[in-house]
């Protein structure tokens, strides 16, 4: 089997991936919290997920991908402070927080589609998890990890000698230094809610009675009470945004593994952040944009697609127009060659094949990946037919849409076949034709071929018709 390596946050190195059961592979991906749209830096985390659960299946392993719903707890600081997010939406759009809720995760399976994401094996809503979440609660408090304080449960993390361990966290320097604590019955500045109680004479919309009194989850305790409900209490690969690393992961690994003395997670993998006019895309911030505003103004969500593919997951990218545009510039070019191969069997090019896993193995290099699939298209020496059949086999890791029909590219913003009459090419590219057509009727299908090359070198490509009708595309 393939050596497969992931640049893991536990390690900072690039570790060779085993899992822990031959052949299959458990994998949680942190998901949206759903009180409004998610913007396409959100999606990204999604992309990236989707690149690493195809390439596994790739090599035939068996992913179970669980990704989860925040649709309750999440607070505005994303911290333990501030309003919750839900209720926050429910009263911006004057609807309860389950209707915004439902709404949102909606939108964004929506956007997981148009993205051709393929669906995870399950998605997991927190409010559907209460139960979990408070036998979790009651299990670290028997084994001495919390603490009551007037509005909550907290977890002590001065328990947990390992804490930070994932953020190269300076705890001692964190509690020295530590800034004007909001809330001052916290023992450290680290430590976090597990259970917030409802204010007193407060009726929230999301609350559940629970041994220590009514109120709700916090935001952290959600995701390691469903990853170890689905994967079991040790697995895999986890996922997020870097954003992630210093608190809800953390914290994630604090939870989970005082609760049951075992390693969490083998390997944390972190997504890099899309920003914008140098900041970070941010729904607070309100310079979001989102799947829709792209299509609005004519970029296809593939074309998204193969814009993030062009760098590698970790890097921080710059969201411009000029750049999403150049990459659906790029990607409908790609679409048209594609269909221009025409129809004929072929079967994949072994080195080009070999090229392309070795660089998803290697951390996940899409960019590599990327060029090589130009490098494929431009190779002479390789036949339409065997060219057609490669990018079948890139396209089971990319997504890029290679091999849909033109009407669901079309639905999709790929609009095909820039078909052009002779008299809209350049005099040079009309005598070529006329050779090709020439070399044609007397059967000299290598003089053809070579004048295609030719042709195709000048940015047209051509498809055949019955009737010896040559078809000018521009690429
Ligand atoms: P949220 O809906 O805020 O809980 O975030 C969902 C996912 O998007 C998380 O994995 C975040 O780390 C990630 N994320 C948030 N903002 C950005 C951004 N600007 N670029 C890339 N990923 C982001
Ligand atoms: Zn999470």
């Amino acid at each position: 089997m393939a050596v497969i390596q992931f640049y893991n946050t536990l390690t900072r190195e690039k570790d060779i991936f085993i899992p822990l059961r031959e052949g299959a592979v458990g994998m949680y991906n942190c998901g949206p919290t759903v009180y409004n749209y998610a913007h396409i830096g959100n999606l990204r985390a999604y992309v990236f997920a989707d690149i690493l659960r195809k390439t596994l299946e790739y090599h035939r392993y068996k992913v179970t991908q669980i990704v989860n719903i925040t649709d309750v707890g999440h607070l505005v600081s994303d911290e333990d402070e501030g309003e919750d997010k839900m209720e926050k939406g429910a009263a911006r759009e004057g609807k309860t927080a389950q209707e915004i809720a439902e709404f949102y995760t909606k939108s964004f399976y929506e956007d997981l589609t148009k993205l051709n994401i393929q669906p995870a094996t399950r998605y997991t809503k927190a409010t559907e998890h209460i139960p979990e979440q408070i036998a979790l609660i009651q299990k670290l408090e028997e084994k001495g990890f919390t603490y009551a304080t007037s509005d909550g449960i907290y977890f002590d993390t001065e328990k947990f000698p390992d804490y930070g361990k994932l953020a190269l966290l300076d705890i001692e320097g964190l509690r020295s230094g530590a800034r004007v604590e909001e809330n001052e019955e916290k023992r450290n500045p680290a430590d976090f809610a597990l259970w917030k109680f409802s204010k007193p004479g407060e009726k929230r919309q999301q609350e559940w009675p629970s041994p220590w009194g009514i109120g709700f989850p916090g935001w952290h305790i959600e995701c390691s009470a469903m990853a170890m409900k689905y994967l079991g209490e040790t697995f895999d690969i986890h996922t997020g945004g870097i954003d992630h690393i210093p608190v809800h992961h953390t914290n994630e690994i604090a939870q989970a593994e005082c609760a049951t003395g075992k390693k969490f997670v083998n390997y944390w993998m972190h997504s890099g952040f899309v920003n914008i006019e140098g900041g970070k895309m941010a729904k607070s911030a309100g310079n979001f944009v989102r799947m829709a505003t792209l299509e609005e103004k004519g970029i296809s969500p593939l074309a998204y697609r193969y814009w993030l593919l062009t760098a590698h997951y970790r890097k921080t990218i710059n969201f411009t127009w000029e750049t999403v545009e150049g990459a659906q510039t790029a990607l409908t070019k790609l679409h048209e060659i594609f269909l221009n191969y025409g129809n004929k069997e072929g079967k994949p090019d072994e080195e080009y094949l070999a090229k392309f896993t070795s660089f998803l193995d290697d951390d996940l290099e899409t960019a590599e990946a990327i060029a090589s699939l130009w490098d494929l298209v431009k190779d002479e020496r390789i036949s339409p037919a065997d060219k057609k059949a490669t990018m079948l086999e890139y396209e089971k890791i990319l997504g890029l849409g290679f091999g849909f029909s033109k009407e669901k590219l079309s639905s999709l913003g790929i609009k095909l076949e820039k078909t052009l009459g002779v008299g809209d090419v350049p005099e040079e590219i009309k005598k070529l034709l006329g050779e090709r057509k020439k070399a044609r009727q007397e059967k000299n299908w290598k003089r053809s071929d070579e004048i295609r090359n030719e042709i195709f070198g000048h940015g047209y490509s051509i498809k055949d018709e019955k009737d010896g009708e040559q078809i000018i595309i521009s690429v």
